[in-house]
This record gives C-alpha cells, structure tokens and sequence, in this order.
C-alpha cells in the first residue's frame, strides 16, 4: 500500500492488512475516522492490541537509540558502524 488506507479499506479490513494501517497511524499518517475504526477493532481483537503494543515499543526504541529523521544514530554509541548508520539514516528520510 503505497497511501493511507481510506475508512473503508480500514473497515472491511482482516487483521493482516490492519498490521500496515496501524503503522501509518504511529506515523499520525491515517485520517482520524480510520483511526478511530482500528482502536474500535483493536478493543475486541488481542492480536492487532500486541502487534500495535509492538509496533510502540520498537519506535520507543528507535527514539531512545537516536531520535528521529536526521538525528537518527547522531553520537550514539551503540557498536554499529557509521556507514550503516548514514545508510539506515538516508532510507528514513527518503520519501515514502
Ligand atoms: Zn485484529
């Protein structure tokens, strides 16, 4: 899916396609009536309600690692080289 899903592609959505509907809505990319389907769906289903858990826990991670954008990595130690921080910091400022 290359664009937010639209309300309807939300509502009649199975729990595999929501895992990338849940992504967009960390990313504050989904439009609210979306959202507001997926936590209704998320109330009721305990698979998708672990997945978004997981899904806060790993950009947590990322933030506390190195922030965010072009910050991403910045004096940061953490073992990893620096060619593949530039490389893993110039994937996420590439446009989606
Ligand atoms: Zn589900």
């Amino acid at each position: 899916m290359n664009k937010p899903p639209t309300v309807m592609q939300v509502l009649k959505g199975r729990c595999c396609d929501h895992a990338e509907s849940m992504s967009y809505e960390i990313d504050g990319r989904l439009s609210w009536p979306a959202r507001l389907l997926l936590r209704i769906h998320r109330y009721s289903c305990i698979g998708c309600r672990a997945y978004y858990r997981s899904l806060l826990a790993i950009r947590a991670a990322a933030r506390a690692i190195g922030g965010r954008g072009a910050e991403v990595g910045a004096g940061v130690k953490t073992g990893m080289p620096e060619d593949a921080k530039a490389r893993i910091a110039a994937k996420l400022r590439e446009p989606r």
